[in-house]
């Protein structure tokens, strides 16, 4: 069959997904400069494609331009239709940047840090999920067995990360029944959450291509392992020196870093709708389930909303390089660039404030009392998603963590969403989700 090769320029929306129009290869270089049409209200779609609530209605045009920076094309060599997308930002027809493109989003908050402070933003997204479509035995965790049984699909989706320059590091066949986990190297601001959409999107075009079905939804059964993002982050200075780490500061912290890190403390409970935007995100965010539900520090603690990750000693001369801090209270049914850029609004809000940096738990939080929790700054995050978006909304000046029409379109959209889900049982609800991410 005779094919003209295609190029779909996409948007991370508010859904977490991925969204966009295509035009044929040969007109790459004229849809570089004019971009393909797009609409205000497409923003409201939600995960499931229906629209529950619009401020938009079918009025307005917008630009999505492809950015050539983050050009895919892996050609899996199986004879499939190779895959081949541009993530571009959204603009008003005037050029302008639209309050509600998260991509610019994420970079005017990572050129904020830049200009205030000196520090550019390193981070790498670590990713989990599911594969459904493989017959794995209870008990796989970290086992061989379950890498064996995956077939081609772990080897195919590292070949399909080189491709992409998106640097794959470890893919490992992670604790809970048919979950994986795949690691890639970090990148600077914007481009660590391109690369964190290449990383879903590939897993999901692997897997099409093998027949197979992997989910990224925060919890795919009720009672299950969940499937987490954490994001890793460091900072280099003007000289282009490693920042966040300093041999003398608690657990290593540079002082910066410190504050950076107390400001998304602080500011957690309050974005937490944000970081981790769905019903299922409630279902992972649980004590004593390896993911986070207090706004606590921890130093090596995997249930610390931030983990202050520990460096080898093997690491030598490069501690200061390698060493960062881990956001664990997120996971990939948000957009990364919304999702890393409220965290780095958050922890500039430190930075400015100054703020020290809290003590790190060395107790489990959930078996402190209230005010054992108090006297540490330490509180229980949202429990549900209804409760996080009334933090959300009560929150003191959150217009300046997201500006213009930010705030109030993404509190619409996801209200949306939950009156969606009323009166499903949490097996119904992990079913939804786990079909759309
Ligand atoms: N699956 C856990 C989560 O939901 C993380 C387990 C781990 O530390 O790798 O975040
Ligand atoms: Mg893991």
């Amino acid at each position: 069959m005779h094919r003209i090769p295609l190029i779909t320029a996409v948007t991370s929306d508010f859904a977490g997904q991925t969204r966009g129009k295509g035009f044929p290869a040969t007109e790459r270089d004229e849809r570089l400069e004019k971009g393909v049409g797009w609409t205000f209200t497409n923003t409201m779609i939600n995960c499931w494609g229906q629209i529950p609530a619009t401020p938009f209605g079918p009025l307005g045009d917008l630009v999505l331009i492809p950015d050539p920076a983050t050009e895919v094309e892996v050609d899996f060599g199986d004879g499939s239709v190779a895959e081949r997308f541009m993530l571009g930002d959204l603009h008003h027809m005037d050029g302008s940047p639209w309050d509600c493109c998260l991509r610019n989003y994420l970079r005017s908050a990572v050129n904020d840090l830049q200009r205030e402070t000196g520090q550019t933003l390193i981070a790498a997204f670590e990713h989990e999920f599911h594969d459904d479509g493989m017959g794995v035995r209870l008990g796989d965790s970290y086992s061989l067995e379950k890498v064996r049984l995956a077939g081609e699909f772990p080897e195919a989706y590292l070949y399909a990360l080189r491709a992409a320059d998106a640097e794959p590091e470890t893919f490992l066949p992670e604790y809970g029944a048919n979950q994986f986990e795949v690691t890639v190297k970090p990148g600077r601001g914007v481009a660590a959450a391109d690369r964190a959409i290449v990383v879903r999107q590939l897993a999901h075009a692997t897997a099409v291509r093998l027949g197979r079905k992997v989910s990224f939804s925060p919890m795919v059964s009720p009672g299950g392992a969940g499937n987490g993002v954490h994001i890793h982050m460091s900072f280099r200075d003007r000289e282009r020196q490693p920042a966040a780490y300093d041999a003398n500061g608690p657990h290593g912290l540079s002082e910066v870093m410190g504050q950076f890190a107390a400001g998304i403390l602080r500011r957690l409970p309050a974005i937490l709708a944000v970081t981790a935007p769905s019903a299922a995100s409630y279902l992972r965010l649980k004590p004593n389930a390896w993911s986070s539900s207090f706004n606590n520090l921890g130093y090596r603690d995997r249930e610390a909303a931030i983990r202050i990750c520990p460096v080898s000693d093997r690491a030598g001369a490069h501690v200061a390089g390698a060493f960062n801090i881990e956001f664990r209270a997120g996971d990939a049914s948000a957009s990364p660039y919304l999702q890393l850029g409220i965290l780095v609004r958050a922890g500039l809000e430190g930075i400015r404030d100054k703020l020290p940096v809290p003590p790190s738990t060395s107790s489990d939080p959930a078996a402190m009392s209230d005010d054992e929790r108090a006297a540490v700054g330490v509180e229980r995050l949202p429990a549900t998603m209804c409760e996080a978006l009334d933090r959300l909304e009560a929150a003191e000046g959150i217009g300046d963590l997201m500006p213009g029409d930010l705030f109030g379109t993404y509190v619409m959209h996801k209200r949306g969403e939950l009156v969606a889900l009323d009166g499903l049982d949490a097996d119904e609800i992990c079913r939804r989700y786990a079909e759309v991410y």
